[in-house]
């Protein structure tokens, strides 16, 4: 930077923060800064736009144009040269204004004699709160020194409307940013729904004086933490186990390669000697790259924004002299709102959260799996959710479709109360069935288990009344580590997982890695379609060391008492055999060493891929039992990626062919006598349950908080007469079943039913 730019905003940032120091409300305030930047810049108006909401912009203080404009000009988004630099984030320099394309005149500003513009937005962490307009009469092209020192003003003023320095009785006519409810409208990733406030993941660093006293002192602060930051980095790299290979060792090699940018660091630099203070520096190059992030759609080129994004956070952090992790205090009721967040992250917030709404994130991640295992209502791809969210801001959430109300207005609250209470009324409805048989009106009984992966999940086997784990999902507790746990560690789990379950049957399905789930600290094949590629049992069997380890681990635990295994992902019956040799295999070498086995081990396989249905008889004589995968046997089926947003809802789990190879599944299983049940999410609808157990499936596993709801369907309904429905809507050529299954349980008065 030249060091005439550094004294223009310099000086001028000086008088600003005197002018702000005084008394007064904020809209005194704001008068106060149009007045001192036209005098400063010999400019005949300066004027500051503010949003009034997403899309409206406001005209709220002004030296030069009409007085009685103030807060009654209002423009949109886009509209005229105001609107555009909002809309685009980018600084307008016309030297004939009304000329300029897209220039659009307001009639009660007085504005048609001013003929030079120049608009900068007033923007933090790449949130537009507003726009910086200075006009002249004279045409004149505005120099780059002048408009930089209006973009470092306008960083100020959007720091300080931040802290409220403009809000004061009159806060709603000025200060909309932060304080207006907001709605987004995200994806299921949870179901359920919660009330409660704000917890962020990544804290905003609050700058009390966005203005430096001493440049001189700023650029050391800063020229420490830069330091700080390179040294934490390398440390990671150096003594961290997990970042000895894989991504994570990727991502933290470029973040030091980022932390060492001298373009970046010299544009911090530059904006410390204009007399911002450190902080402000960094947020600035944030604003920046958050800009760039909102426009760039290539996949790799926004991950490296976003390791930017990480980066300048932890800087602010070291700034602020905080260690996040430790300072954070959990409120009561806290909704969790974050951009993404990592399973081991989440876990560590646990129960104690109400509900979690991210900004990214996908059904299959790591932190919607553990949401799913603590039932905590989830909403993911909230679009802008981390921006609009304060600490402490009053938040609805419904994962039930996906949707989150900030700072809800007193109706919406009301109504979402109302539902609260609703699903509080069905609750307890549903605990009274805990202790009853799902049993039809036609007496036919449906054996109700619960899926699970972690051992907070084990106390909603009393609560819910399931008869057992029908799906433990070892894979979690490798997914929340750093490395691959110990056979000790392993062991104790599952052995505290049997105690837990009381005698209890409990299937334990081995290591289900690979695919949407990916462990950080193993190395992923680069794989063209990795839901059909090297996954589960496939690895299981060409890297035998985990699997074995996870075998013996599961015999020390039963220690006694029955086991049953679970092979995730068999495509055919010569992997399930190998599989099931080495649970042999393993037994026997425990037995020699001494160690107490199992009393009764029984070994089933998951069936997830279509090949499986059509194995040679001996398959269905040789498994103990079969579980149907359905999440991903579905996806197999209709040729449809149960992450892609665009297909994965495409295709009814209730459509005729589906539920047919369900019924060809079923009376194979019948055949030869193999127990068979069906761990998918699709267990767990209602609708989909009644719909399986009319196709002859008479054991269903599903989360904990869906057994009350299915329970009391199947309890309400003669099962012969469901199936005559499915039949009827089969043979008279209907795609799906669910519009005849539904307008049946209408007709039956199903929804009006009490809980028999
Ligand atoms: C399934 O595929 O249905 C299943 C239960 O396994 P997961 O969802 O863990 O892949
Ligand atoms: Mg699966």
């Amino acid at each position: 930077m030249t060091d005439t730019k550094g004294v223009e905003s310099r000086v001028l940032l000086k008088r600003l923060r005197d002018a702000l120091a005084q008394e007064g409300k904020g809209q005194e305030r704001l008068d106060r800064v149009t007045q001192l930047i036209a005098a400063s810049m010999e400019a005949e108006v300066c004027s500051i736009y503010l949003r009034r909401d997403e899309n409206t912009l406001e005209l709220c203080a002004t030296k030069g144009l009409r007085p009685e404009a103030v807060h009654q000009t209002r423009m949109r988004l886009g509209e005229g040269l105001v609107g555009r630099v909002a809309e685009t984030a980018h600084s307008i320099n016309e030297r004939d204004a009304p000329a300029a394309r897209g220039f659009h005149y307001i009639p009660e500003t007085g504005e048609e004699v001013f003929s030079s513009f120049v608009g900068v937005p007033i923007q933090r962490l790449g949130e537009v709160l507003g726009v910086l307009v200075v006009q002249n009469k004279a045409p004149r092209t505005y120099s780059d020194d002048e408009i930089y020192a209006l973009e470092v003003v306008a960083m100020v003023i959007a720091e300080m409307a931040e802290l409220g320095a403009f809000t004061g009785p009159d806060k709603m006519a000025i200060a909309a940013q932060h304080q207006l409810p907001f709605f987004a409208r995200g994806l299921v990733g949870q179901e359920g729904v919660a009330e409660g406030v704000v917890l962020l993941h990544e804290p905003q660093i609050v700058v009390a004086n966005p203005v430096a006293d001493d440049p001189e002192i700023e650029y050391a602060r800063l020229t420490v933490a830069l330091n700080t930051l390179v040294q934490e980095i390398d440390e990671i790299l150096a003594t961290d186990i997990a970042m000895q290979t894989g991504e994570h060792r990727d991502v933290m090699i470029a973040y030091r390669l980022f932390a060492q940018d001298k373009g970046w660091r010299k544009r911090m630099f530059d904006s410390v000697a204009s007399g911002l203070a450190a902080e402000v520096a960094v947020e600035k190059e944030q604003t920046t790259t958050r800009t760039r992030l909102a426009r760039v759609s290539d996949p790799y080129m926004r991950e490296r924004l976003h390791d930017l994004d990480d980066l300048s956070n932890r800087l602010l952090r070291i700034l602020a002299g905080r260690d996040d992790a430790n300072e954070r205090g959990i409120p009561e009721n806290a909704v969790l709102v974050a951009r993404n967040i990592g399973p081991g992250d989440l876990l560590e917030y646990g129960k104690a959260l109400k509900g979690v709404v991210l900004e990214e994130g996908s059904v299959g991640s790591h932190a919607a799996i553990v949401a799913r295992a603590l039932a905590i209502p989830l909403v993911i791809q909230a679009k802008k959710i981390t921006r609009e969210a304060l600490s402490n801001d009053p938040i609805l959430v419904d994962g039930d479709i996906g949707v989150v109300h900030l700072r809800p207005d007193e109706n919406v609250a009301a109504a979402f109360r109302e539902k609260i209470a609703m699903q509080a009324e069905a609750q307890e409805a549903y605990t009274a069935l805990v202790g009853k048989a799902a049993k039809t009106c036609d007496g036919t009984v449906i054996n109700l288990h619960m899926n699970a992966g972690l051992m907070a999940d084990l106390p909603s086997l009393k609560i819910s009344g399931a008869e057992g784990v029908g799906l433990f999902r070892t894979e979690l507790q490798f997914l929340i580590r750093s490395r691959v746990p110990k056979r000790s560690e392993l062991s104790d789990l599952y052995g505290r997982v049997l105690d837990a379950a009381d005698g209890a049957p409990v299937v334990f399905r081995t290591l289900d890695i690979g695919s949407d789930k990916a462990l950080p600290y193993m190395e992923r094949p680069d794989e063209p379609n990795p839901a059909l590629g090297w996954r589960a049992i496939r690895i299981g069997l060409d890297r035998p060391g985990v699997m074995r380890m996870q075998l013996q681990a599961l015999i020390r635990a039963a220690k006694g008492r029955p086991l049953h295994v679970m092979f995730p992902f068999v495509a055919q019956f010569d992997e399930f055999r190998d599989a099931q040799e080495m649970v042999h295999a393993e037994m026997e070498k425990e037995r020699r060493l001494g160690h107490e086995l199992p009393c009764d081990v029984k070994i089933g396989a998951m069936l997830e891929t279509p090949s499986l249905a059509f194995a040679p008889d001996q398959f269905f004589e040789t498994t103990d039992f079969i579980s149907i995968g359905g999440n991903d046997l579905k996806q197999f089926f209709f040729a449809a990626d149960r992450e892609n947003e665009r297909v994965r809802r495409r295709y009814d789990t209730l459509n005729v062919s589906f539920l047919t190879f369900m019924e060809y599944i079923t009376d194979r299983c019948a055949t030869f006598d193999t127990p068979v049940s069906f761990c998918g999410e699709d267990a767990g609808r209602p609708v989909e349950a009644l719909a399986f157990a009319a196709m002859g499936l008479r054991s269903l596993s599903m989360r904990p908080a869906s057994i009350g709801p299915v329970k009391h369907l199947l309890r309400s309904i003669d099962l012969s007469e469901a199936r005559d429905v499915v039949d009827k809507a089969r043979k008279s050529g209907q795609q799906s079943v669910r519009p005849a299954l539904k307008s049946w349980l209408k007709e039956t008065g199903y929804s009006r039913r009490k809980t028999p």
